[in-house]
């Protein structure tokens, strides 16, 4: 391409330094004014939101420049071939482009061709630069998704405005993310194969092969359906988004591997587990599950992991005995609170049946402690293999799912369990999506495959 090799001649490095001048003069002008009028003594916090204020049409201009400076051969093409079928094509006429980067507002007049062949147009600057079709470029996209993913959609905008200078519209950063969502799958969150090994071999110790930990767990997701402007919303209802979090036990701390949460049924969850375990070098570490007494996370686990040492989530297993402790003995009673310690111990070092026993021989209360204590013995009876505690301990393997209740805190809780707040199913899980990327350190793939998406397609 005769572009490749137009060489930037000296002369085009001048005329930008006197634009850039220029445009400082301008500056400089409206800086003199504001403060040097008078006898006026600005204030720190004044003299930052007078620079706050005018910066941004100063760096616009200055980027501007810069791009007709730097593109100049570019925005002169009179004809250029179509990127479809190859046939020359003459410049139909200038389109003007309005945009704003996070430097402030520029406008580009850039020469437009159409193939009449292909039915064609487009504008080549457009793709060496990575114009937006929005107004707002992907910069400020980026940026926004982001607030948005952290903060409620009524609030972002006020706040990125705050913090940016820049006047965005809840609805353009509600879209925007809505798109940068929708374009996210499973396979952009999860960091790829050669992160996670590179982890893996981080934690390896000397002697032993490091433990991984895969826990599961459910966190409920207040939903409602959608509905169309004026309609009624209707009742809303708690579904459980289901997730889980892999990470490795390193010497001294957690190493993250992923965490993947979705609003979606079994079924799915152990679609997307499988798909994660595979690029698991699984052989060259000690695996660990995690969860509560819930079936269907034990059923995927075993299945994607089946060599991993099943271990029921102590906190879990602990709670479930205050529970009888409480109806049976009265909450906080000194007698309630012997008793939770002893059995405690006991399960610790995996006297299972003999708590069991005891919890046969006990006269309950009432019927609640009746009932209270039946589940305890299904739930013990039915976990039993999974109970070992002291085992677990001497073998480096954890056994609390404090990763994954903090995982699903941060991802799910934070941001979705909002007063007032109940969520469409696609929109929680957009929600989700992205902020399992952010958690994972995948923010920046997740966006740049929204951004390609958008560069390729013709109407976003
Ligand atoms: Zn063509």
């Amino acid at each position: 391409m005769g572009l490749a090799a137009h060489k930037i001649e000296p002369d085009l490095r001048e005329q930008f330094r006197y634009m850039i001048h220029d445009r400082v003069d301008k500056w400089v002008d409206q800086i003199i004014d504001e403060v040097f009028e008078d006898d006026k003594q600005p204030t720190i916090m004044e003299l930052s939101e007078l620079f706050a204020k005018t910066k941004q049409k100063f760096f616009g201009a200055c980027f501007q420049a810069l791009i007709e400076q730097k593109y100049a051969g570019l925005l002169e093409q009179e004809y250029v071939s179509c990127p479809k079928c190859g046939k020359m094509c003459k410049k139909r006429r200038d389109n003007k482009k309005e945009m704003v980067t996070m430097q402030g507002q520029s406008e580009l007049k850039r020469p437009w061709f159409y193939c009449s062949d292909c039915s064609y147009g487009f504008s080549p600057l457009d793709k060496v630069l990575e114009i937006s079709r929005k107004k707002y470029q992907f910069d400020v996209q980026k940026k926004s998704t982001k607030t948005t993913a952290e903060v409620p959609f009524c609030c972002s905008s006020e706040l990125f405005e705050d913090l940016t200078g820049h006047r965005i519209s809840d609805h353009f950063m509600h879209d925007t993310f809505e798109q940068v969502g929708a374009q996210t799958c499973l396979a952009d969150v999860i960091p790829g194969q050669a992160e996670i090994e590179k982890r893996c071999r981080e934690a390896a110790g000397d002697v032993w092969r490091p433990v991984l930990v895969v826990a599961a767990d459910g966190a409920h997701v207040p939903t409602r359906v959608k509905a169309k402007r004026n309609e009624k919303r209707g009742a809303g209802r708690w579904q459980e988004a289901k997730g889980f979090r892999i990470y490795l036990l390193g010497q001294d701390r957690i190493i993250h591997l992923a965490s993947w949460h979705q609003i979606q049924n079994e079924e799915q969850f152990g679609k997307d587990l499988a798909w994660v375990a595979s690029r698991i070098p699984q052989h060259q570490v000690r695996i660990a599950l995690l969860g509560d007494g819930a079936e269907w996370l034990w059923k995927h686990m075993t299945h994607c992991f089946p060599k991993g040492r099943q271990v029921l989530d102590f906190y879990h297993c602990v709670e479930h005995i205050y529970k009888v402790s409480n109806v049976q003995y009265g909450e906080n009673s000194r007698q309630a609170l012997e008793w939770v310690e002893s059995t405690v111990c006991r399960l610790f070092f995996a006297e299972v049946s003999n708590v069991i026993g005891g919890l046969g021989r006990m006269k309950p209360k009432d019927n609640e402690a009746k009932e209270e204590i039946r589940k305890l013995i299904g739930y013990l009876d039915h976990n039993r293999d999974r109970i070992h505690y002291q085992g677990d301990r001497i073998g480096g393997y954890p056994i609390g799912s404090g990763g994954i209740e903090s995982a699903n805190k941060f991802i799910c809780h934070t941001r979705l369990k909002r007063s007032g707040a109940w969520w469409v199913k696609e929109t929680g899980n957009e929600m989700l999506r992205i902020r399992c990327a952010i958690y994972n350190g995948t923010y920046d793939k997740v966006f740049d495959k929204y951004k390609g998406v958008c560069l390729h397609q013709k109407n976003l």
